[in-house]
């Protein structure tokens, strides 16, 4: 058969189609850019907000128009409303979550066994989700109960992949000429505290560190009351990115307090400060949700200040979308749409203005980037993108493409959303 894949969503939906491309492709079908033919699409949806809801949507709907003969639906929208996604044209099944690592053993009707036994060796999906690095899922569900996230009601309780076939996924990674690898999941700091013989995070990282010959290792999202400072001496090991996506959510305590984050301004900023003195430079970048119910003009300035106080290398400003079946959704006093997005873009400005005075700190420095995108120039050769290990959108030209590769840059100056640089011999 040949299988289209798409997803919408976070890291964790692409970790997943991933591992479904490697599955379809040991069970000899072909992995295609596009619907346009194919006589699989598998969309893997999201619900996280509203948008992203109609997104997925919008998405099923596309890879039926464009020929996509038999529909296949999964992920976070589709487990909380299988009613409406079974309805939309061409859809001829709807798997939840807690079924989709058995999907394609399931739509092939082969035994899961079948697929763990000597995995290929990764190769990128072709098409729109093409990605250089690997995104690996270690873990899924939540056993937090945040007020406003329906994630955790989509994905279920936490449960963990076991050491083995996360190794067994890096290393069909590095079979297949991946460099950098994501560790990613819903709640990646509870890897392992499920398991019979109860592990830390901490396990797992020095397990791939020791085990593989990874170059470069990179951690998702992990939420700060997860981590305590012995976890920063991980970071003697340079393959670890200098990078901590920690979601702060709000600068209010009392704000924190109705999102039920077990986390407080002050243990934020102690957790930071302790993993600035472990990692040098280190890169922390967040999330911070405005305009959440009755946040008023006095604790939206404290998310302000506390914010700018952090100092972040980057982040993301979320406009509170109010998710059915979640308790915020319940909760008096939401905030008028307007006032959440000029509270947005407030917000934005200090990110901003942070990220920009972090990495204009690393003007004349250099440092190892692995190209992500080429791009042929008329007449100069390629302009090459990528990443530094604390996460420094780079731009470079070179007489060839670089794909994949790593290079020492010299950073010379600033770009809008990062840095530029010249390739040293
Ligand atoms: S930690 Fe909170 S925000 Fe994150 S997935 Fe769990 S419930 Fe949602």
């Amino acid at each position: 058969m040949k299988i289209f894949l798409d997803t919408i969503g976070c890291r964790l939906n692409q970790a997943e189609i991933e591992s479904l491309a490697r599955q379809f492709r040991k069970a000899g079908h072909e992995i295609v850019p596009s619907p346009k033919g194919a006589d699989l699409a598998v969309v893997n949806t999201c619900t996280v907000t509203s948008s992203a809801a109609s997104d997925s949507r919008a998405a099923i709907r596309r890879a039926r128009r464009l020929g996509a003969k038999g529909l296949v639906v999964t992920g976070c929208w589709s487990t909380l409303e299988p009613g409406k996604a079974a309805e939309l044209p061409g859809v001829r099944k709807v798997i939840p979550n807690l079924q989709k690592d058995l999907l394609a053993a399931d739509l092939l009707g082969v035994p899961q066994e079948f697929f763990d036994s000597e995995p290929l060796a990764r190769q990128p999906i072709p098409g729109i989700h093409a990605r250089t690095r690997a995104f690996i899922k270690v873990q899924d569900g939540c056993d937090n109960a945040c007020t406003f996230c329906i994630t955790t009601i989509a994905r279920g309780a936490s449960r963990s992949r076991q050491l083995a076939d996360i190794l067994a996924d890096v290393r069909s990674a590095l079979d297949g000429g991946t460099q950098e690898i994501v560790l990613t999941g819903v709640h990646l700091g509870s890897w392992g505290l499920d398991l019979a013989t109860p592990r830390h995070l901490a396990d797992l990282i020095s397990g791939i560190l020791g085990k593989t010959s990874v170059a470069r290792l990179r951690l998702s999202s992990l939420e700060p009351w997860d981590l305590d400072a012995d976890f920063f001496s991980l970071w003697q090991d340079q393959r670890l990115c200098r990078h901590l996506h920690l979601p702060l959510q709000s600068g209010s305590e009392t704000v924190l307090k109705r999102m039920a984050r077990k986390t407080t301004p002050n243990s934020f900023a102690e957790l930071a400060q302790a993993a600035r003195a472990a990692i040098p430079e280190v890169a922390i970048t967040t999330d911070v949700i405005v305009g959440f119910p009755g946040e008023t003009e006095a604790e939206f300035s404290e998310t302000l200040a506390f914010t700018k106080s952090m100092y972040f290398a980057g982040g993301h400003v979320f406009t509170y979308s109010a998710r059915p079946g979640t308790p915020a959704a319940r909760m008096q006093a939401q905030v008028r749409h307007e006032l959440r997005k000029e509270r947005n873009a407030a917000l934005r400005v200090v990110l901003e203005e942070a990220a920009k005075s972090y990495r204009s700190g690393f003007i004349g420095q250099t440092l190892p980037v692995l190209w992500e995108s080429k791009n042929q120039l008329k007449d100069e050769g390629w302009l090459l993108e990528g990443l530094t290990d604390n996460y420094l959108r780079v731009q470079a030209i070179a007489p060839e493409p670089r794909w994949n590769q790593f290079d020492t840059v010299r950073l010379t100056a600033e770009t809008t959303d990062g840095l530029k640089g010249i390739l040293c011999p």
